[in-house]
Parts: structure tokens; sequence; C-alpha cells
């Protein structure tokens, strides 16, 4: 048989098998500038990548195996890796196309980079995505822990030019069982060595995100604001907790539980705290009249048909892609006068909490405090303003200052290991990895 990228990812294994293939890797040769695949089969994928301009930008390598056991598909996404070693969160996801899973991975990797870069963390950007089988039920303990131990293989054998963790679809226990076969693995289970649950964080980072706009654009503090919330999950109940503390006058929130709406009521009794219980598809606690909008929740939410119906001044959340196109979402927010606070620029903290993990920890952590302060210039507050600054400056919408921003920053070279991970790519090309299983 033979494929084009609109197969499934099963349909992508069985051409494979077919063929004998049970590795296979794209890498960018700098000196040639060109893309090279490991087999002359994958010319269909080589050319998909050649033609995409939205998501493919050179990534430095993607390597891809068929799982021995089971009907899924394992995947590492490196984009680049000048200031560190790729790293970013598996996904554990099933695909209805084999373009949708090699979408996900460039366009996530790519994210990661800036992620890291405007943190100024010493880490490039990568993303490993797992193609499972939709059919086949991943709910058994047993077969998880298979799953993500052959994916600790996989990773193993990448020698560490990419590191992996937490992400959609996968839990504390399958990096577990990913740390049980490779060290090249963050956001381990804190009962051996591992960061914890960085959600406080991630909502005070969003929070000082918050301030700064506020500073920026009319020199005011939360004191007083208005605020909704969408979505009153890990991030969104210590966000309201955080923006209460700041004296904020109101939050009117929603979530789609009602077991998460009743707490949230009840721990915040004698508030101003409003909270409704919505349907998936409700979004309307964002065009509340507010000061500040903070969608919590999923991704995708700002986009043609809710921009127009905002009645707020800034847009700044937690949640991961809120805008569902980036280049239109952006600059239609630009010209309603709307700031937006780009998402990949203050929910940092998750990947700031595990990424030096190995590093061990101390109470009141500088590593982790100097994300909070005002005067380091990474720092989520300081970062926040040198982005609405470039945007005003250059009349851009925010968030495509803050990738131009990122696309700089990402490259200077890590201060000891320089571009290391390029060089281990060379060096699994040179050993014919492809080979190695
Ligand atoms: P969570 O799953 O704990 O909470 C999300 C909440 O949103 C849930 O309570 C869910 O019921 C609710 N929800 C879903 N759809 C909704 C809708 N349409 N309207 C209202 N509520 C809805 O997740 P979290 O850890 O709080 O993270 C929130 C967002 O921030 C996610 O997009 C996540 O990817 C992102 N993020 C989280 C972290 C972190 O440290 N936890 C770091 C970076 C980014």
């Amino acid at each position: 048989m033979n494929v084009t990228m609109r197969n499934s990812p099963q349909d992508l294994i069985a051409f494979l098998k077919d063929r004998g293939i049970q590795r296979f890797y794209v890498v960018y040769d700098r000196d040639k500038q060109e893309l090279r695949a490991s087999h002359p089969e994958l010319k269909f994928l080589v050319d998909f990548l050649r033609q995409d301009t939205r998501d493919y930008a050179n990534h430095e390598g993607l390597f891809v195996q068929v799982s021995k056991k089971f009907s899924v598909l394992h995947g590492a996404f490196i984009h680049r890796t000048c200031r560190g070693q790729a790293a970013g969160g598996s996904r554990f996801w099933s695909y209805d196309t084999i373009e949708d899973f090699f979408r996900d991975g460039i366009r996530l990797s790519k994210g990661m980079t800036h992620k890291s870069a405007l943190a100024g963390l010493w880490w490039g950007g990568g993303k490993g995505v797992i193609a499972r089988d939709p059919k086949v039920d991943f709910k058994n303990p047993e077969t998880r822990k298979q799953v993500f131990q052959e994916y600790g293989d996989f990773v193993t054998s990448l020698r560490g030019c990419y590191i992996t963790a937490e992400d959609v679809g996968t839990v504390t226990e399958d990096i577990g069982n990913i740390f049980s076969r490779s060290r090249f693995v963050i956001c381990i289970p804190e009962e051996v060595g591992g960061s914890g649950n960085p959600s406080a964080k991630t909502a005070e980072g969003v929070v000082r995100g918050m301030e700064s706009a506020l500073a920026a654009q009319s020199g005011s503090t939360l004191a007083g604001k208005t605020v909704a919330v969408q979505g009153l999950g890990n991030v969104g109940r210590f966000m309201v907790q955080f923006l209460f503390e700041r004296g904020v006058k109101s939050v009117v929130a929603s979530d789609i539980s009602g077991d998460v709406v009743q707490q949230a009521l009840k721990q915040f009794q004698g508030k101003a705290f409003e909270a409704s219980v919505v349907e998936k598809g409700d979004h309307s606690v964002l065009f509340s009249a507010v000061d500040l909008v903070a969608p919590c929740a999923t991704g995708g939410t700002l986009n043609e048909k809710t921009i127009p119906l905002l009645r707020t001044k800034i847009v700044c959340g937690a949640a991961n892609n809120q805008l569902e196109d980036p280049d239109k979402d952006d600059r239609r927010l630009l010209e309603r006068g709307i700031l937006y606070v780009p998402d990949f620029l203050v929910n940092r903290m998750g990947i700031v909490y595990c990424a030096n993990e190995q590093y061990g920890y101390v109470t009141q952590d500088p590593a982790i405090d100097q994300h909070m302060s005002d005067d380091w210039e990474f720092s989520i507050y300081r970062m926040t303003q040198k982005v609405i600054e470039l945007s005003r400056k250059q009349n851009k919408p925010t968030g495509q200052a803050a990738i131009e921003l990122a696309e700089q920053l990402s490259t200077s070279l890590h201060p000891i290991f320089g571009h290391r991970g390029q060089k281990i790519i060379d060096s699994l090309v040179k050993d014919v990895w492809q080979r190695k299983i």
C-alpha cells in the first residue's frame, strides 16, 4: 500500500511494516540547506515539510519509531537546540491523519523553543507525540506501563538531544514509567526527586503578566479591577486567590464542572466572586464587561467569532494556544484595541518548575523566584513590558512581537555546551540510528 499525509497513523504503521521500517528520521542538513530523510520511501513526508510554511521551520530533527508491541507511533520533534537540549512534554493522543500527527509535533516543538527562550532558560524546544490507536483501551495500567516504558527506551536511544515531560494525555505515573527507562525526562514524580505540581506558580506568573500589562497600558495595578476567569481548575483557582490578595474589586468565573464551581464558591465565600456552570462550548464568561479576561480552560477560545464579542481591555490567561489562528487572531485583537499578553510568555512556570530539577531544590528558590521579580530581564513582568514596547514601536500584534523576540533569543548558544543537540543529531545520523533496533 501507498500513503499520503491524509491517511491515518495506523496506515502509516502498516506502510512502514510492509517495507521493514521500524524507525525513521527527517533532519535538516545545515550545510546543504535541505531536508534529509533516512529512507527514500518517506518522500511524501519530505515534500509535505518542504512545502509547509506555517509550522515547519527547518526543525533540526524529527525522529519516529513504530512500537514493537502496540499499534502506536513514537515521535520526538526537535525544533532548535542552540540554547540547550530540546525540552517539551509528550502528548499521548489519537490523530485522524498522518498530517495531524506531524503538525502537532512541529508546531508544539517550535512553541517550546519560544517559551523557553523568553523565560531565559538554557533549553531548546522539543515535543514528544505518541499517536495511539483510538480502538485500543489504554486505560489499563499494565498496558500504559508498557507503552511508556517503550517510549522511555525510544527517548534513551536519542542520546539526550530530546528531553521529555508530562503533557496532554499523560499523567505523573506515565512519566515515572518513562523515567524507569531513561534519564532524559523531567517532571518526574515527586517521590523520586521531581519538583511537584507547578499550578500555583503558573497562576502567580500569569498574575504578574496582568500586572505588567496594566502598568504598560494605564500605569495602574490590579487593585479595584474586575476580572473574568474561564476555568477554575488547578491554575484558575489559585489565580482567583492571588487576584483577591492583590485587591481586585470582583471576579466572575465559569467552569463546565458543577463540583469545581461548588468548591470555588465555598473557597471564596464572602468575596465578590460569582461562578457559574456552563456547557463545554459556552465561552460567554470571556465576553463579560471587565478590565481583564483570563482564559484558563482550553485552547482556541480566541477566534473570528469570539474576538468581536470581547468587552475587555486586556486578555492574559494560562491556557495554551488561546489564539485559534495565531496570525489572524493576534491582529484582530490589536485592531480591536485589546492588549493580548501571549500565553507562552506568561504560562511558563510549568516548564520553569521542572526544567532544572536535576540541580536540586532550595526553599524560596531564587531560580524560581526571579521569574516573579520586577528587575530580572527575563522575568515575566519585564518580558511582558518588553513585548508590549516592541509591539507599540513596530505597530505589530503582541504575539508576533513575542515570537520575533523569542526567535532572536533562541539562537544564543548554551554557555557550556554550545549547540550540542545538533551534534547529537549528527551522530545519530552517522551511526545509522534507524537500524539500531
Ligand atoms: P485543569 O484541567 O486543572 O483545569 C481546566 C478547567 O477548565 C477544568 O476545571 C475544566 O472543567 C474547565 N473547563 C474546560 N472547558 C471549559 C469551558 N468551556 N468553560 C469553562 N471551563 C472549562 O487545567 P489547569 O492545570 O488549571 O490548566 C489550565 C490551562 O492552562 C490549560 O490549558 C493548561 O494547558 C494551561 N497550562 C497549565 C499549566 C499548569 O501549570 N497547570 C502550565 C501551563 C499551561
